[in-house]
């Protein structure tokens, strides 16, 4: 973890964002005043604000909701609770989240949220009042049809609820679409919380089958046991993977025969990390994207492959469940070895996909079964990667230029549609 914080700080997300961005910009001869507005952010907030500790100490806390772009709808995007939390990294986020949500067509611009804390070492009771006073806090910006706030890195169904109460305690009344990933007993969506992961696995199936290998016995890499990660692994090894080397921020363990996914999600969940598996050897969760395999899935934090250790990465397909894992430099590096990459915000858009259709179902008040859920995340999925490839074989480019290509179209032309106001 400590080594990553260093990381994000000299690379600065927002600035790598907007270098892919640049670079798709200018393979599409953007108008440059349309480049100069697709690389800005629209509209960001910063709260400072106190919460009560167990103890009786008041803590400050500094939080933030960054909405990049609004011409394809309302906002969208997580919030994530985390220590490293900045400004740059939330904006670059919600960046990402604006060009996820075109690239897979869904009606949304992007947006994300964030907390600079530490969840691991606060108790339920003060993550709830902070998570209250957040939302308090940012109920300027979000609502169901303004902007739609989801979990993200350390924040889960049981946040949501929160931000779904305290907002509704506001209004008067129950307002079940102003956030997503909400538990099930208040308007959350069937297949929602594995929804990253299997979306991820979508692709690395449509990638696999493109490229010829066999998923049976293809060897999988995964840097990140959380959610997403987590629930990749499980998927792919169902189909018969063999997941040979998982990490969390504790560390990685490794087992070239492949790790028993059952048992592992089991020790996981009971000892909180991936380490205290007994049936592997430990690594180091950097040794873990070094680990030959055909499968890489790194579903952890931005900045991960550089151009340090992606000469070293040995895989066939890259599948980005993090948002930003890869640097523009690495990205290079990777491109030369012939390594696949399934962008991050094709590759992860699974989650706000079902986002998506937990907030219909929430405006419709009408509920789906969990199988139509799983048949219209698959089938946009697959479209989705296959739209991209197509774009990628026709312009002669890599898979991360030509999902930007796909999005920043899609944003351009609702932008020229719409006109510029006044
Ligand atoms: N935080 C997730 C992401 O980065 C989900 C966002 C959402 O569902 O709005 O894509």
């Amino acid at each position: 973890m400590a080594e990553s914080t260093v990381e994000i700080r000299e690379l600065d997300p927002f600035q790598m964002a907007q270098r892919q961005f640049d670079m798709a910009a200018e393979h599409l001869h953007l108008d440059e005043g349309l480049r100069k507005w697709l690389r800005s952010i629209n509209r960001e907030l910063t709260v400072q604000f106190p919460v009560i500790m167990d103890d009786g100490r008041l803590e400050i806390f500094t939080g933030y909701r960054v909405q990049h772009n609004l011409a394809r709808g309302p906002a969208k995007g997580g919030i994530r609770y985390h220590p490293q939390v900045t400004l740059e990294e939330v904006r670059a986020l919600a960046m990402w989240m604006t060009w996820k949500c075109a690239v897979v067509n869904i009606p949304y611009g992007g947006a994300k949220g964030g907390v600079k804390c530490n969840p691991k070492e606060m108790s339920e009771k003060e993550l709830e009042r902070l998570t209250r006073r957040y939302t308090t806090e940012i109920s300027i910006l979000i609502g169901p049809d303004s902007d739609i706030p989801a979990p993200d890195v350390y924040t889960d169904a049981r946040v949501m609820g929160w931000i779904m109460d305290t907002y509704s305690m506001h209004k008067g009344y129950s307002v079940p679409g102003v956030v997503t990933g909400k538990p099930l007993s208040i308007g959350g969506s069937l297949g929602r919380n594995e929804a990253t992961g299997r979306g991820c696995m979508y692709t690395v199936c449509q990638a696999a089958q493109h490229l010829g290998i066999p998923l049976e016995g293809a060897t999988v890499s995964v840097q990140g046991f959380g959610n997403a990660g987590a629930t990749a692994a499980r998927l792919l090894a169902e189909l018969g993977c063999r997941v040979i080397a998982v990490s969390d921020s504790q560390g990685g363990i490794y087992n070239k025969n492949g790790l028993d996914m059952k048992a592992l999600l089991q020790c996981k969940q009971e000892q909180g990390t991936v380490i205290a598996f007994p049936e592997g050897d430990k690594v180091s969760s950097t040794d873990v994207l070094e680990i030959p395999c055909d499968i890489l899935i790194p579903a952890a934090l931005e900045a991960q492959i550089t151009a340090e250790n992606a000469p070293r990465i040995k895989t066939r397909i890259l599948a980005e469940a993090a948002n930003g894992p890869t640097t523009p430099e690495a990205d290079e590096i990777l491109a030369d070895q012939g390594v696949l990459i399934i962008p991050d915000i094709l590759a992860n858009a699974g989650g706000v996909v079902v986002s998506y259709l937990e907030w219909v179902q929430n405006l419709q008040e009408f509920f789906w079964r969990e199988e139509r859920i799983r048949e219209q995340l698959q089938q946009i999925m697959e479209e989705s990667f296959q739209h991209v490839l197509h774009v990628a074989t026709e312009e002669k480019v890599g898979m991360r230029m030509a999902a930007s290509i796909v999005a920043i179209r899609r944003v351009v032309q609702a932008t020229l549609d719409r006109g510029v106001y006044p």
